[in-house]
């Protein structure tokens, strides 16, 4: 059997489908309701679904809601130890990009060889990739990049995860030895306004496992996200004409800048990173009758997520006695829990993506996000779902680069991990 790597036509064609792709403006919108937000990343959800028709995924779909799924069927032979014990695994990436850049237009800039060095974009002199800015450059001396021309993001984030996904099923075409179980693919729509799971059926995916592949650095598996809960602090005062407000008066603007004024600095995302937790004020409006503060709170544990809330109702008490005419609520939401939580409950799926990035003679990173992940709604929803890297930097911004490298290293770690897979299973 040939040894899983991508060789020299491969990555030709990882290059050419990435570079395809980023052309094709899928920006989402967070301010539309309809679903998708925007029609347009339905563009490229066709294109996805035509290409995994033709490398033989002869149930590829694009839905109304613009996601796209497709399976490669397993191909283990009868009396193959593992036949039909395998579980289906699902491979998962998403097609819309950030919309606070411009997507439209993307003009990439291959750099055949690396040399070192910052980084000068084409399309707008005063954008330079900073070494300074980037030290995984200096881990992709010789690699081959992709940014954009520094007039638009570029998309790596997450066309790459798109891209890593359907060489890996390309690779499966040209490769009948190579023996997996069966395999779904899902292109999803909306997942940077947060709303990538909306109308994802995890019943008719019918996956029992699966990764997403987006963002970050090579050899990355991320489990865990925050604890995510939302506040917020209502304070009721009395307003009375301030000429005659003489020990009557309660400005409620001044009750919630005592509350603002007491957090402590040291609770804030400003002040916060790695495992700490925060909490942050971010949206304030109201009179002196009525103020609303909305808070966000994250923690990467509930006990702490708690603390936090805590700790905010403590202010809260605090002022309240300062300014006894006033009535303050405090009302905390729960948005989303940390999905190691669940993957805990079963950890094979983060253990065997482990392994996996073992076969490709690479230490695993276990790291943590400072945030949500589409993989942790589907975690609670009964699919667990951690990420592997895709290899994307500078995501979001004009300065987005990715290193051709990483991509094929990506695609080649998913298909170790179905052997991984495989193999467990048959033992
Ligand atoms: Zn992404």
């Amino acid at each position: 059997m040939a040894a899983i790597a991508l060789d020299e036509s491969d990555r030709r064609e990882l290059l050419d489908r990435f570079l395809r792709y980023v052309q094709v403006d899928t920006q989402s919108d967070e301010n539309s309701p309809s679903s998708p937000s925007t029609e347009k990343q339905k563009n490229l959800s066709r294109i996805l679904a035509e290409e995994l028709h033709a490398l033989g995924c002869a149930d590829a779909v694009m839905d109304e809601w613009g996601y796209v799924y497709a399976t490669v069927p397993g191909n283990l032979p009868k009396g193959h130890k593992a036949a039909g014990k395998v579980p289906t695994i699902g491979l998962i990436a998403h097609v819309d990009t950030y919309q606070g850049t411009l997507g439209a237009g993307v003009r990439p800039q291959v750099i055949e060889a690396y040399g070192g060095g910052d980084i000068a974009l084409p399309g707008d002199p005063r954008q330079t990739i900073r070494v300074a800015d980037n030290p995984n450059l200096s881990r992709c001396v010789g690699h081959m990049l992709v940014t954009s021309d520094g007039t638009t993001l570029l998309g790596a984030d997450d066309k790459a995860g798109v891209a890593e996904i359907m060489t890996a099923v390309a690779w499966m075409k040209k490769h009948p030895e190579f023996k997996h179980g069966p395999v779904r693919v899902a292109f999803t729509t909306d997942e940077e306004v947060g709303r990538g799971t909306e109308h994802f059926d995890v019943a008719s995916f019918g996956a029992q496992y699966a990764y997403t592949l987006d963002g970050s650095d090579l050899a990355e598996i991320e489990d865990e996200t925050f604890c995510a809960d939302s506040a917020l602090v209502v304070v009721d005062g009395h307003d009375v004409h301030p000429g005659y407000a003489k020990d009557k008066l309660v400005n409620a603007v001044r009750v919630a800048s005592a509350i603002i004024e007491r957090l402590p600095r040291e609770f804030l995302p400003e002040t916060t990173e790695k495992r700490q937790p925060y909490l942050h004020p971010y949206d304030i409006r109201g009179d002196v009758t009525k103020v609303e503060v909305k808070f966000l709170v994250r923690a990467f544990t509930e006990e702490e997520l708690r603390e936090r809330a805590e700790g905010l109702r403590a202010v809260v008490l605090d002022v309240e006695r300062l300014f006894p005419g006033a009535r303050i609520k405090v009302e905390v939401k729960e948005s989303y829990r940390n999905m190691a939580y669940k993957i805990r409950e079963d950890s094979k799926v983060l253990d065997y993506a482990f392994d996996a990035v073992r076969r490709l003679g690479l230490e695993p990173v276990r790291r943590a996000i400072r945030g949500g992940t589409d993989g942790a709604r589907l975690s609670f929803i009964g699919l667990l779902t951690p990420n592997i890297w895709a290899g994307g930097q500078s995501f979001h911004s004009v300065q987005e680069w990715v290193s051709l490298e990483w991509m094929a290293k990506a695609s080649e770690v998913t298909l170790h991990l179905l052997e991984v897979w495989v193999e467990r299973s048959a033992a």
